[in-house]
């Protein structure tokens, strides 16, 4: 995950275990989610955590056509303060999350929250190599964004506003090799944030359009199961692009896997039709590149199938 958000406090606890219906894909069976917190612990109570849980989860379920993982652990611990403080995604056969929230913080604070939306999203990826943790925390980061825009949890202005700001982070500085040899923070994860973001737009110019990675996502996710198994990076780009009929991913990852490899963000912005002006960003709908910014964000028209929310007291 990125470094936590701060939020803030307000509502009253209350200690129950209940089921809420999560709208999720369009077949298999219904996933779970088993969520385990001491609701006594924070002042937002089982209902806000709850709610915090399903929208997450539905957004996720949204972007991918289906909730990444038939069955999911997740935990909620405690700790001082307000806000969610930290998170982490466990690979293996029944996958689990564990985030730390402040006990103070308010319904209020969750609703914009993109760390559970992170840790979600890492569901959907095999475990790849330690030297390769630049995909998957790259595409947490970028897909959090794009799959909350279609969801309606936060605006493609903000989106944008964010990724002009933090995409530059992304850049290779002096001394800086390819992405699987410069394991720092930035690269990791807005390195690898701009890596996704460049594959989803060449995909959709190499498709007219048709398609992005959000399909290359999904047809990993089907073939794989996510975050339970193991690949190799060749066979999750290989699969990629089979489904975009492309060879986007390969030929991306052949060029900075390496390499320290700038992106052009001025140009790429005026591609997307976006103007940058004092770090302020406007969004052009008459631009020639709208049409593909606009795709880059569109959500689905399917609901994706229901999940079950499961919930119980701390051990
Ligand atoms: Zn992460």
């Amino acid at each position: 995950m990125r470094s936590a958000r701060a939020l803030l406090a307000l509502l009253l606890g209350l200690l129950c275990a209940s089921e809420a219906a999560i709208p999720a894909a369009a077949t298999g069976a219904p996933a779970r989610i088993e969520a385990r917190f001491d609701a006594s612990a924070f002042t937002l109570g089982a209902s806000g955590i709850n709610t915090w849980i399903t929208r997450s989860a539905a957004i996720v379920a949204a972007y991918y056509g289906r909730f990444p993982t038939p069955v999911l652990r997740l935990k909620i611990v405690a700790a001082p303060g307000e806000g969610v403080r930290t998170g982490h995604a466990y690979p293996g056969n029944g996958p689990g999350i564990e985030i730390t929230l402040g006990r103070g913080t308010t319904a209020e604070a969750l609703e914009h929250d993109w760390v559970l939306v992170h840790e979600l999203i890492h569901l959907a990826l095999p475990e790849l190599a330690e030297r390769h943790n630049w995909l998957a925390e790259g595409l947490a980061t970028y897909v959090e964004g794009m799959a909350r825009v279609a969801a309606g949890n936060m605006t493609a202005e903000e989106l944008w506003q964010e990724y002009a700001e933090s995409m530059p982070k992304g850049e290779p500085t002096a001394g800086d090799s390819g992405l699987d040899r410069t394991p720092t923070w930035a690269r990791t994860y807005w390195g690898g944030a701009l890596f996704s973001l460049n594959a989803d737009v060449e995909i959709r110019a190499a498709t007219g359009n048709r398609l992005g990675l959000k399909d290359a996502l999904r047809a990993i996710l089907a073939a794989s199961g996510g975050m339970r198994v193991e690949w190799p990076i060749e066979r999750v780009l290989e699969v990629g692009d089979a489904a975009t009929g492309t060879t986007v991913l390969k030929a991306r990852y052949a060029l900075e896997r390496e390499r320290p490899v700038t992106t052009d963000l001025a140009a790429l912005w005026s591609r997307l039709g976006m103007r940058v002006e004092a770090g302020s960003v406007t969004l052009d709908p008459l631009a020639p590149g709208a049409p593909l910014r606009l795709a880059l964000t569109a959500a689905d028209g399917a609901p994706p199938p229901p999940v079950e929310l499961i919930t119980a007291g701390a051990p």
